[in-house]
């Protein structure tokens, strides 16, 4: 269900009430209300960034997948986090991580970023994949996402970890292609607490996806968001964009596609394909082309004629203005355990099977190294505003 005109305005209003009470709570009147005039003059102030409508699933209220539910009190702790990175440059706290819990994967997608990780055996044992979310729930992160390899591979072991995690105000996150997810399956993972599933779905024309992943992905992925879209999941579809898709009309398209199969959310990413892996129907993107996409993103954002359509967001964008988040705000755990600050960098700075991942972590974050995907590069050398 989406929440937009008065409503909107409505509950925007609550969350400033809140946000301006609990800085003052935290600085004192004074300094509290210089900070928040400081904050909304700040160009990077996250409400510049709202969109014109939140979504409804359930009880929680959300405006984008990786931050907390707008209705929550890690919301607002997570904007007044951003209020003191802007203005006081405090370190940012971590927000999510993703955990691939399979190595195992019936597709062969061209963009995967652990592709040369495929096993045939899984690689990651229960008992490492719990206590590295025990860990990480101690460092304070608030969205976990289970990823692989296929996750849905290892289905009795998310059973177990939502089992074990339950009641602990964590959001579980399934990122699959949709392979062997029914309408059951979804229910039982609604049952158990999963916040919602990122599906992968990067396009309308069934022979494209299907070219790109492997047999049927496109039917199974369909299949997935509409199971899940009978559930209280919230859904989201994982894009990886096409140069075709950076024409409105086909943007259009796709948005009013995944809007009628029940998509919420959908992440907007820019290919990164190895030079090998790149064929007619995916390459890398120019930074024009890049620039598209934060503007068609934008557009949907804004625009009334998306207001009953799923909002899209394109991560790349915001990095672009924000900075790199890999290592700031999340960390990534592939599938043979190794530990990278993004699926995109290169250098493996620990592996779970043999270290605590908080080791991992304190030693990557005294050590000041920057490492920054090609994308990122490009976008942050020829600035978007
Ligand atoms: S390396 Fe690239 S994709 Fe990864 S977090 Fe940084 S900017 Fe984002």
């Amino acid at each position: 269900m989406f929440i937009s005109g008065l409503k909107k305005y409505l509950f925007d209003f609550y969350i400033l009430f809140r946000f301006f009470i609990s800085v003052i709570k935290r600085y004192g009147f004074i300094k509290g209300v210089s900070n928040i005039l400081l904050y909304f003059k700040h160009k990077q102030n996250l409400f510049r960034d709202l969109p014109n409508r939140y979504i409804k699933k359930g009880s929680f209220i959300f405006v984008v997948p990786d931050v907390p539910p707008v209705n929550t009190k890690d919301f607002i702790k997570y904007l007044i986090n951003d209020l003191a990175l802007q203005l006081n440059k405090q370190k940012p706290t971590l927000l999510f991580s993703i955990i691939c819990i399979s190595s195992v994967c019936p597709y062969k997608c061209r963009y995967c970023y652990n592709i040369s990780s495929h096993t045939k055996e899984q690689q990651l044992s229960f008992e490492v994949i719990i206590k590295t979310i025990e860990e990480l729930i101690k460092l304070g992160v608030k969205n976990i996402y289970l990823s692989g390899g296929e996750p849905m591979m290892r289905f009795e072991v998310i059973i177990e970890i939502l089992k074990k995690f339950s009641n602990q105000g964590i959001g579980f996150w399934l990122v699959t292609t949709g392979w062997g997810l029914d309408k059951e399956k979804a229910i039982t993972l609604e049952n158990l607490g999963l916040r919602g599933v990122m599906i992968s779905l990067d396009d309308v024309v069934p022979y494209r996806i299907n070219n790109i992943k492997g047999k049927a992905a496109f039917e199974n992925a369909v299949k997935a968001i509409k199971a899940a879209s009978e559930t209280n999941l919230v859904v989201v579809a994982d894009c990886v964009v096409h140069k075709d898709m950076l024409k409105v009309e086909n943007f259009e398209a796709y948005i009013s596609f995944a809007g009628s199969i029940g998509v919420d959310f959908i992440n907007l990413y820019a290919p990164r394909i190895k030079e090998d892996m790149a064929n007619e129907e995916l390459r890398n993107l120019s930074v024009s082309e890049l620039r598209q996409i934060g503007y068609l993103a934008k557009q949907n954002q804004t625009l009334s004629k998306y207001l009953q359509l799923p909002l899209a967001y394109s991560p790349d964008e915001f990095e672009s203005r924000r900075g790199c988040l890999g290592g700031e705000v999340f960390f990534y755990i592939g599938p043979d355990g190794s530990v990278k600050a993004c699926p995109f960098k290169e250098k493996v700075i620990g592996n779970v099977k043999n270290k605590n991942i908080a080791d991992i972590i304190n030693e990557y974050r005294s050590s000041n190294e920057k490492e920054y995907c090609a994308v990122n590069s490009l976008l942050v050398q020829e600035k978007w505003d």
